[in-house]
């Protein structure tokens, strides 16, 4: 029996490795991966980058009066074989990682018609199935009728520590005492947003992965979506 294709929702905590997770997945069963939190990313970037901040204020008039000057996109990086991000088609996927932008990005988060926006790009990303997209609120606002749904989790130390190791490869500076209360400063805001909070899905499989190796994480996602999608 064919496999029904399926959407697959990993929403969870700033840093907590779904991307990693969602990458892996969407590369061994042939699916398409999208990074929503790349777009909010981006979008960040734009603001960042036109002088839309005073301090930690967004100037929401200024950024939607440009908001249809946005455009996000995905590139396939045939070398690596994963997507890279491209606001109005230049490749920002080392800019959109840096500490400046992780400091402002779940601020522009926050802001209703920048959601509205993102999310309607990423429901016509899904309309066909046969994709894994991680965020904040996937499975409760994106995709509600998904068919696995993941709330990953982890200490948010261990967190923090990975994020580290993360920019140290790419040759990145930030202390761990910086990363850690970017991290905490994250969650706070993104659980306590008005529009579309971080929250789990009511049917949402709850993973804490502070102690699993991600050999033991991957053992146990393809399991659940062998169950989702109807194999055995
Ligand atoms: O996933 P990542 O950490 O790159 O996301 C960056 C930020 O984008 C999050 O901290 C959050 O504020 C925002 N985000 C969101 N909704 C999503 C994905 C990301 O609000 N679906």
């Amino acid at each position: 029996m064919q496999p029904r294709k399926i959407v697959i929702a990993i929403d969870g905590y700033a840093s907590c490795g779904k991307s990693t997770m969602a990458k892996e997945l969407a590369r061994k069963i042939g699916y398409i991966y999208i990074d929503s939190g790349a777009m909010y990313r981006a979008v960040t970037l734009y603001c960042l980058r036109n002088d839309f901040f005073d301090g930690d204020t967004l100037r929401t008039d200024d950024l939607l009066q440009h908001l249809d000057e946005i455009e996000v996109s995905f590139v396939l990086n045939s070398e690596t074989g994963r997507p890279e991000t491209l606001l109005n088609g230049k490749n920002v996927e080392q800019e959109i990682r840096t500490l400046a932008v992780s400091e402002k990005v779940s601020i522009v988060a926050a802001v209703g018609f920048v959601r509205r926006k993102l999310v309607a790009l990423q429901q016509a990303l899904g309309k066909n199935k046969g994709i894994v997209m991680d965020g904040r609120d996937i499975g409760t606002v994106v995709f509600p009728d998904a068919e696995l749904k993941i709330f990953l989790t982890a200490a948010p130390e261990v967190r923090a520590r990975r994020r580290l190791a993360e920019m140290q490869a790419k040759g990145q500076t930030a202390s761990y005492e910086e990363i850690l209360r970017n991290v905490k400063e994250r969650d706070r805001i993104d659980e306590t947003r008005e529009v579309d909070p971080l929250r789990r899905a009511d049917d949402a499989l709850l993973l804490d992965n502070s102690n699993l190796t991600l050999a033991q994480q991957d053992e146990w996602l393809m399991t659940q979506y062998r169950r989702a999608a109807g194999i055995e």
